[in-house]
């Protein structure tokens, strides 16, 4: 295969943008209270399951299921 040279005047090359900010690891708390407001899911429901449930192990199982991951393979 030979290596093609493509000149865009006022073009950049990036590499491809990762959205690094998905909070992968609450994908097991998707549908609590999710029809709260704001500050009520947090302070009433979220920030309180966090404190009891949360884990490596539950932040590695969250983030593989997220990101297709299936929970035999998460076991
Ligand atoms: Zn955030």
């Amino acid at each position: 295969m030979r290596a093609q040279s493509v000149r865009l005047e006022r073009h950049a090359l990036i590499p491809g943008l990762v959205n690094l900010h998905c909070h992968a690891a609450m994908t097991l708390m998707r549908g609590i209270a999710d029809d709260m407001p704001l500050m009520t899911w947090l302070q009433e429901h979220i920030w309180p399951a966090e404190a009891k449930h949360v884990s490596d192990e539950f932040v590695h199982d969250g983030s593989l299921l997220a990101h297709g991951g299936d929970a035999a393979r998460a076991a």
